[in-house]
């Protein structure tokens, strides 16, 4: 297939903290084709604000969850239903940002994160909706939480985002509804391990993101980063693997679409 634009499937666009706006973003990214935005929450009350700003534009979706560096303030008697009660609005499309973070020795203990992570997976279950996942320095324990999941919610899919190339990963990833999501870092020059996964990487399991505002891309890396840059990211990626802008575009369209169960316009 082919398709002439992109998707950003990753970003932090509802509650910049650089005040830019989501119609700057929008018009800014129009220019540069990219048409689809999911905008990404990270504890309860900025994902009200994905949530609401999914609503109010066509192009952009919503994923609600709290992130990992969070889990200590997570209250599962609290924000366990209101989680699954937001996330069951019609553009919110998936569940996180949520996951393992073991790099920062300042993030909650693994206990709190273990919690947080198995009760977002399980609400991504009961709703058949995608997981966004963040998984630093946690590979192999992401995985195992996982497939506990998994024998529960045998339907369980989702994102591997800002991937940090872990090999377990990708091959753990191939015989399921998983998918691994490449962020402007991919462009890097020292990244060279991201681009030996990314060689190793199914086609059919491909997405790009920008992780907005971190991260920019070559070649307005340091800048505050934004979707329209995901261009660069995917240009990059299509260069790198030798394959025409179009073609890389109708394959992840195709990857999303699957993903997702075609509710995205
Ligand atoms: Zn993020």
């Amino acid at each position: 297939m082919e398709t002439n634009f992109w998707t950003d499937t990753h970003a932090h666009i509802h509650d910049d903290e650089y005040g830019r706006s989501v119609d700057e973003f929008i018009s800014l990214a129009d220019d540069k084709n990219v048409k689809r935005i999911i905008t990404i929450g990270i504890d309860y009350d900025d994902s009200i604000k994905a949530a609401a700003v999914a609503e109010k534009y066509d192009n952009i979706y919503a994923s609600v969850g709290m992130h990992p560096e969070y889990a200590d303030k997570y209250n599962r008697d609290n924000d366990y239903e209101r989680f699954l009660k937001l996330a069951s609005n019609k553009k919110v499309v998936a569940v996180g940002e949520t996951g393992l973070d073991f790099y920062y020795e300042e993030n909650p203990e693994e206990k709190y994160q273990n919690i947080l992570f198995k009760d977002m997976a399980d609400i991504a279950g009961i709703l058949n909706k995608m997981l966004v996942i963040h998984s630093r320095n946690a590979a192999e324990e992401t995985i195992k939480i996982l497939d506990e999941v998994m024998e529960k919610h045998s339907n369980l899919k989702g994102i591997f985002h800002c991937f940090d190339g872990n090999m377990n990963v990708l091959d753990w990833v191939k015989d399921k509804d998983f998918y691994i999501s490449y962020a402007g870092n991919v462009t890097f020059k020292s990244a060279e391990n991201l681009r030996q996964a990314l060689l190793n990487t199914p086609k059919e399991k491909l997405l790009i993101e920008t992780d907005s505002p971190y991260l920019a891309p070559v070649p307005v890396r340091g800048k505050k980063n934004m979707p329209a840059n995901v261009s660069y990211t995917g240009e990059f990626v299509a260069q790198f693997l030798n394959i025409p802008y179009n073609i890389l575009m109708g394959q992840l369209e195709d990857n999303i679409q699957r993903l997702t169960k075609g509710v995205l316009l």
